[in-house]
């Protein structure tokens, strides 16, 4: 490391812990440590200010399916922004690039998915949702239908609404949520977890009892929608159930309320299929969706609406009072449109991509004979490594030890970012990564793996 390195490292950390706020950031413990500056990416590795190269199996936060530096997106960017640097969607306008992408999502989105609403972010996309089904009911007389039910343990942004939808109990209180109205079914749908002593069709229908419980608790006329990630994410990458969709679709249709997928994380390729509800063969009738869509090179998300809410919403005959300045903005949607273009040319999704997906699936399973590690769990390019004090009885570290912190410092010090959800590793590889380098993200693993063992006296 050149002394010029170091002194501008030292020089960013004293600036940013001067001014800097970080999102979901202990600003405490940042200020002691000093915040890590990524200057560089390209392929699936990061490299910070110090010249330390690292394996990014997050994707970033779970969004370039591309990977970083493609050339073919940057030439996509450069181009529209020569063309056409800004325009809004507003007052009865488009641009080809915004009009183009809401046609190529109605083409890749389940089932009977027509209409698309853009926005810039994952929680604006969720927000939008929210008012939407808010804005359907009413039209449709039905202004008692005013409840929204999620799950514990579940995440679906950071706005205000999307904060309040999310399961997750350390997100309320410091902002006084969640909102009225607002509601959170437990247990969280996570078998190993939650499900001790049942068979795993047995807990899908403990779950589903207790969505139906809730729904009959607040008067199925009176709940407006309820919303889930296909595969719960941020919370701790955990896969439904087995039958667990088709169930919850089948009491969604039972009693008349609306089904909406969070596809943030799972669309666009990150279960092998286009979304994670196709994944799962549901239909919903509202999904979100943004990450992927552009591999994070630009800010784009969008809410895509089938059904009725679909058609209700397109022939209503009154302005709808929702916008935001960028949304869908030209640059971004050319962006996405040729992310999407590549993921299809390149085989990235669907059978072309499974080989690669298996051998993911396969070789992260490897770590199940670590002492730290209780279930690994995982589809398409996502993965999840449960750490547990006692492997036969799955019972937790104590919260002191920290384990999951140890490990994820132990995965950066060692040329890998793996995120520390809890207990639980987190993978979200970029779609791009090949064989080889499965097994080096399978090896560093490995060894944080080991070096956090050691910490604990676990070997
Ligand atoms: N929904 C889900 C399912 C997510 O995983 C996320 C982000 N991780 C969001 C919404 C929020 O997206 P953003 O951070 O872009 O606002």
């Amino acid at each position: 490391m050149t002394t010029t390195t170091s002194n501008r490292t030292k020089f960013w950390q004293s600036q940013d812990a001067e001014h800097h706020l970080h999102p979901f950031t202990n600003h405490g413990q940042l200020r002691k440590k000093g915040v890590r500056m990524i200057t560089g990416a390209k392929g699936i590795y990061i490299t910070d200010s110090e010249g330390k190269q690292m394996l990014d199996g997050m994707a970033g936060l779970w969004c370039a399916q591309l990977g970083y530096g493609n050339e073919e997106l940057v030439e996509a960017a450069a181009t529209a922004m020569r063309e056409l640097s800004y325009y809004n969607l507003f007052f009865m306008t488009s641009t080809p690039y915004a009009t183009e992408l809401a046609a190529k999502i109605a083409e890749k989105t389940p089932g009977d998915i027509s209409q698309v609403h853009f926005a810039c972010s994952g929680s604006e996309a969720v927000d939008t949702a929210y008012k939407l089904v808010k804005y359907y009911w009413n039209m449709k007389g039905q202004p008692k239908r005013k409840h929204f039910v999620a799950r514990v343990g579940a995440y679906h942004g950071s706005t205000t609404v999307a904060a309040s939808l999310s399961g997750l109990s350390g997100m309320h209180p410091q902002f006084d949520l969640p909102l009225e109205g607002i509601h959170h079914v437990g247990p969280t749908p996570h078998w190993y977890a939650n499900g001790q002593g049942l068979s795993e069709e047995e807990f899908t229908d403990v779950c589903v009892k207790a969505v139906e419980d809730k729904f009959l608790e607040l008067g199925p006329e009176n709940v407006a929608v309820f919303l889930g990630e296909p595969v719960m994410g941020a919370g701790g990458m955990m896969p439904p159930p087995k039958g667990y969709w088709a169930k919850i679709e089948a009491l969604c249709r039972k009693y008349g309320i609306l089904l909406w997928a969070d596809e943030v994380i799972c669309g666009w390729g990150r279960t092998g299929k286009w979304f994670g509800s196709e994944y799962y063969g549901f239909q919903p009738d509202i999904m979100t969706m943004a990450k992927g869509m552009s591999s994070g090179y630009q800010p784009i998300s969008a809410v895509a609406l089938g059904g009725d809410i679909a058609d209700a919403i397109a022939s209503n005959d009154e302005e709808m009072a929702h916008g935001f300045t960028y949304a869908g903005h030209p640059v971004a949607a050319a962006v996405a449109l040729k992310n999407i273009e590549i993921m299809e040319r390149d085989g990235l999704v669907g059978d072309a991509a499974q080989d690669r997906i298996d051998y993911f699936q396969s070789q992260i399973r490897t770590l199940e004979d670590h002492p730290l590690i209780g279930q690994v769990r995982g589809l398409g390019f996502l993965g999840g490594l449960q750490m547990v004090a006692d492997k036969e009885t799955r019972k937790a570290f104590d919260s002191e030890v920290d384990i999951g912190y140890r490990c994820r410092e132990n995965c950066f010090n060692n040329g890998l970012v793996m995120r520390a959800v809890g207990d639980s590793m987190v993978l979200s590889p970029p779609l791009i990564i090949t064989k080889e380098q499965i097994d080096e993200l399978v090896t560093k693993a490995r060894y944080a793996l080991d070096l956090t063992a050691k910490e604990v006296g676990y070997m």
